[in-house]
């Protein structure tokens, strides 16, 4: 790490670095596995899964991204006013007395019930405006959504509505990395949804179902958009996929204090560890206070002179130790929690097996205390 960088990360040596060309050769991969007629969208909602929404979002955007899902309006207000212009889809419901923002800054939302319909169709014309709608459809997810046999209904009757454009029409998928005959039940039943609107002469443009998983394990759930956030980010929803991802995201910190302990020494709170011998300790500057998970006390992995050593005891709010046994370790040395060095590597989805989590937790947990800097 040159030292330039860790100028402007402030007087904690603790940062998260993201390597955007490793994003890019993820975007261009998983767009690869789509047809070149298949738009992508890329869910960048929870700050772009702890990466930072607008430096990912940016380049996605240089890389030729179509569109942008995030979870809510204020997501979305971000990105309008950090000059991104693409289209961005608030995936998550609203309530309708929030609903003017979508019009201030040029959203699409999610509409999944026809009341929320009526009062952006009500707002629009008001504004003398009309919005974009995306209408939900629930095949099997349990959450937002119309059920998927009250759609066509809601469809016709939102299409009615002025100052309402219906652009497009989704479902999400819930068992895509643990259950095909599922999966395909509600990428069919999705299917049959959009063959029976075209037999009612209704075309609505963007058809889209296909998270991460999706658009790597079932072609059939492309449609003419997918909807990819986690592969984007590197990270695989599954073990033992055929495509290659490259890590985007890097947690670094530096030993900050080392001593010596005597034997049957108590570490950290709990005495969770106690030293077998004489050893040395090192303190590393980071802790459950800025999101590294406390289930990984006693067990996390940690990378110092490429060697693999494990957290000492509890993980602290502010810190956590390691003991590094007779390795010579020197306060100012890198240690890595998530990422290469030498020929080690620590993952993400280690980490989070570990720690009986998902992926998408662990980089959605690391807190905005961790500044975020970018390599290309
Ligand atoms: C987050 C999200 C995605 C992306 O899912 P990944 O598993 O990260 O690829 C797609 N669609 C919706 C509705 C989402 O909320």
């Amino acid at each position: 790490m040159p030292d330039k960088k860790i100028n402007n990360i402030g007087y904690r040596p603790t940062w998260a670095e993201v390597d955007l060309s490793n994003l890019a050769h993820n975007f261009y991969s998983i767009k690869r596995l789509a047809s070149s007629r298949v738009l992508v969208m890329v869910t960048v909602k929870a700050d772009a899964y702890g990466h930072g929404l607008i430096p990912v979002s940016k380049k996605l955007v240089s890389c030729g991204v179509d569109y942008l899902g995030v979870a809510s309006i204020d997501e979305g207000i971000k990105l309008r006013k950090a000059g991104l212009t693409k289209p961005v889809l608030v995936l998550g419901h609203v309530l309708e007395k929030d609903i003017a923002p979508i019009f201030e800054y040029r959203l699409t939302q999610t509409v999944s019930t026809l009341e929320l319909a009526l009062a952006l169709g009500k707002k629009a014309r008001s504004l003398n405006k009309s919005v974009n709608v995306h209408i939900k459809v629930d095949t099997g997810m349990g959450r937002l959504g119309v059920l998927h046999h009250e759609a066509i209904r809601l469809v016709e009757k939102v299409r009615l509505l002025k100052g309402v454009r219906i652009e497009g029409i989704f479902t999400h998928l819930a068992l895509a990395d643990m259950n095909e005959d599922f999966t395909h039940y509600q990428i069919d039943a999705f299917n049959a949804l959009v063959t029976q609107l075209h037999k009612k002469g209704i075309r609505i443009p963007l058809i889209h179902a296909a998270n991460s998983m999706g658009a790597i394990g079932y072609s059939k759930s492309h449609f003419n958009m997918i909807r990819p956030g986690l592969a984007i980010y590197g990270l695989y929803p599954k073990e033992n996929l055929s495509i290659h991802l490259k890590p985007v995201l890097s947690l670094k910190t530096k030993v900050i204090y080392a001593k010596k302990v005597p034997q049957s020494y108590g570490i950290s709170y709990g005495h969770e560890y106690i030293t077998r011998k004489s050893t040395r300790i090192v303190i590393l500057p980071i802790g459950y206070g800025d999101g590294y998970p406390r289930n990984l006390s006693n067990q996390g992995p940690v990378l110092i002179k490429g060697r693999i050593f494990r957290i000492s005891g509890r993980v602290c709010m502010d810190q956590m130790m390691c003991d590094v046994h007779d390795a010579n370790i020197k306060v100012g040395d890198e240690a890595v929690l998530v990422g290469a060095q030498g020929r080690q590597r620590i993952t993400t989805e280690e980490l989070a097996v570990l720690c009986g989590t998902i992926p998408y937790e662990i980089v959605c947990g690391l807190g905005s205390r961790i500044p975020r800097v970018y390599t290309k």
